[in-house]
């Protein structure tokens, strides 16, 4: 990979602009890019979408009255793009070479070049840091009630975070669950009112206010939570078979290296999604800005993709 990293490129090699990130920032930038005759590079890991096809219902995305499921969400952007003519290719990106004039992204299958690259990587999940958390991962611990919800039909289960994310997928439990506990680390939720009034009137969601927790516990699946009450110090055990984290999300920006990122590790750009090296923006959730929503993500890669085509002269 080394020796092909520092062979020139054929012309005709070149992407005029790369999209690191198939989440809706990314496939909107796509759907611009195209439709300003650029020949467009799509980057996915997993599955189109990003964050939002592991969301039951994207339910405040402006022309869905009755809402829509976020996977199904990301198929339409996805299939808007391909109409334009995007490409993509369904690989982890392991280093992005980003100064200079041609951009290069080396992924576990092959090495590509742009012009431009659109930063779309969004967020991954927020770790609480304790004992257990990374061993019961995926054996009672979850991260996407949508995808891991059905596997607790009838058990009771925890919702660690007081946020969006944590009422909203407490919700969607309620499906499958019997009794679902929100743990959550202060006396007032971070959720929207709509949200809190939702969760304040369903008989199988408790909330333990005041609560942190310090360890998860099992043979071989979750079977106990750790808690304190952290206003008199109590510890005690929460008998569970599931754990679902929702405590915030950091910048998933490992790979890209020399833009400038604030404290928490996100990418600071213009109001016209420039980065601060020459050819390289960034959209959606990755970026320093005031609100992470589908809507604004959106917004974002748009603008990005036209400050791509301005770049490109
Ligand atoms: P968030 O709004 O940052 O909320 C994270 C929650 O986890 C907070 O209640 C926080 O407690 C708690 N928390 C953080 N670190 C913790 C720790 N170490 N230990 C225990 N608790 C901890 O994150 P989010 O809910 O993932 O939402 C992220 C963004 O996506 C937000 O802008 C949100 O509006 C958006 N979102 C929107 C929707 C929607 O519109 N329907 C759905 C999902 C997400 P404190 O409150 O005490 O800080």
């Amino acid at each position: 990979m080394t020796a092909k990293k520092n062979m020139a490129p054929d012309a005709d090699k070149i992407y005029d602009l790369l999209i690191l990130g198939a989440g809706p920032a990314g496939l909107t930038a796509a759907i611009y890019g195209c439709r300003a005759n650029l020949r467009v590079l799509v980057f996915e890991q997993m599955m189109v979408g990003g964050e939002i096809a592991s969301t039951n219902r994207l339910d405040n995305y402006p022309g869905f009255p009755e809402g829509i499921n976020g996977a199904d969400f990301g198929q339409l952007l996805e299939q808007q793009a391909r109409r334009f003519g995007a490409e993509f290719v369904s690989a982890s990106i392991e280093e992005a070479f980003l100064e200079g004039e041609i951009k290069k992204v080396v992924t576990s299958r092959c090495l590509f070049y742009g012009r431009t690259v659109i930063i779309t990587t969004g967020t991954v999940p927020q770790l609480l840091g304790v004992p257990g958390e990374e061993e019961l991962r995926g054996k009672g611990i979850s991260f996407c009630a949508t995808c891991d919800g059905p596997f607790f039909r009838g058990k009771e289960v925890a919702v660690i975070g007081g946020g969006d994310a944590a009422l909203q997928e407490a919700l969607y439990l309620t499906r499958f669950v019997q009794m679902i506990f929100i743990i959550h680390r202060r006396d007032k939720l971070r959720a929207v009112p709509y949200l809190q009034e939702q969760v304040f009137k369903q008989p199988r969601i408790k909330i333990l206010w005041d609560t942190i927790v310090k360890g998860f516990y099992g043979e071989q699946k979750l079977e106990k939570i750790a808690l304190q009450d952290v206003k008199n110090a109590q510890t005690s055990d929460l008998s569970v078979d599931g754990a679902f984290l929702y405590i915030g999300r950091v910048p998933n920006t490992g790979i890209i290296k020399g833009v400038e990122v604030d404290g928490h590790g996100y990418i600071i750009t213009s109001e016209e999604m420039e980065t601060s090296l020459p050819g390289v923006f960034a959209a959606g959730d990755v970026r320093r800005k005031f609100l992470r929503q589908v809507i604004t993500a959106a917004s974002d890669g748009a603008i990005a993709a036209m400050m791509a085509v301005r770049y490109l002269g």
